[in-house]
């Protein structure tokens, strides 16, 4: 397992695979990895012939008051997770080898981004798209790997390689879960004990909406009202959003039927968890 910081180096190992005929997956992660990441790596290696993990805090998906600076980093704990998973190469850059003088192109996404986490984080996926695009082509993977969990991203991500033609197989993978139901995300540690706790509310609402549903609740409004109810029961939490979208386009549904994605985001105390399921 290599580690490399420069688009040069990574493209060289790359070629050099390409060369004796290896496919390549590429796992796209801000790094302080976790179980989450790991099942993507698992994926990647059980699929391809070569993995690339790249590790990079993308500077332009975050907001002004966003997390950038407080984001968690751990580059030595990272690197033995993906080597003991069996990845073959950490691509992290600096954000000036990404971000040179000057840069001034971006993936700019419509439909998919409107709603969910695009609403209320207005530059965040033009960052994600953008960084994402530009590791497709620094790679130039055959597979690459997306987890359910940011599951508007993965619908955006899934757009933008077919309308841009990308010809790259995009590979959705589950949400991995802690044992007691939070979906496992780097902010977690953000969480005191007290926080942890409480953050519990967000998988044991959407399990509520999703027994509605699955008991041949259609309404999206009831849904949305049996889940927001619940969150309201927290005394540390506090909504930021529920939605229930179709998974393809991400725009709103009032009957449920079809894939549909149910979303939410909320607060508990100053950290926002967001959280889903598919269903149908
Ligand atoms: P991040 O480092 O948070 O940007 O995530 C990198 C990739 O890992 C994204 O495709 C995420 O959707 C995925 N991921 C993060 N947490 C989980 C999780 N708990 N289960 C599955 N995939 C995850």
């Amino acid at each position: 397992m290599k580690v490399v910081k420069t688009i040069q180096e990574a493209r060289e190992i790359i070629a050099a695979w390409r060369k004796e005929g290896l496919s390549v997956g590429l796992v796209p992660t801000m790094g302080y990895l976790h179980e989450g990441h790991q099942s993507l790596i698992a994926k990647s290696v059980s699929q391809n012939d070569r993995t690339v993990v790249s590790v990079f805090v993308n500077p332009i998906q975050f907001g002004p008051n966003e997390d950038l600076e407080a984001y968690p980093r751990d580059l030595n704990r990272d690197m033995q997770l993906v080597e003991a998973t069996g990845g073959d190469l950490i691509f992290n850059p600096e954000p000036s080898e990404m971000y040179p003088p000057h840069f001034t192109s971006f993936i700019d996404t419509t439909e998919t981004t409107e709603l969910l986490c695009g609403a209320v984080r207005p530059i965040h996926f033009r960052g994600v798209c953008t960084v994402v695009g530009k590791l497709f082509n620094i790679v130039r993977p055959d597979r690459a790997y997306f987890g359910q969990k940011d599951a508007q991203q993965l619908a955006t991500i899934r757009r933008f390689v077919r309308d841009l033609n990308f010809g790259i197989e995009i590979v959705p993978c589950p949400i991995v879960r802690e044992a007691d139901g939070l979906a496992k995300s780097s902010r977690n540690t953000y969480l005191s004990p007290a926080e942890r706790q409480a953050a519990l509310i967000l998988s044991k609402s959407l399990k509520l909406g999703k027994e509605a549903i699955e008991n041949g609740e259609k309404d999206a409004k009831k849904v949305i009202e049996i889940i927001k109810a619940n969150l309201a029961t927290e005394p540390l939490a506090r909504i930021d959003y529920v939605e229930v979208v179709d998974f393809e386009n991400i725009q709103r549904v009032d009957t449920i039927s079809g894939e549909t994605l149910v979303a939410i985001a909320v607060y508990i105390g100053k950290t926002r968890l967001i959280d889903n399921f598919i269903i149908g």
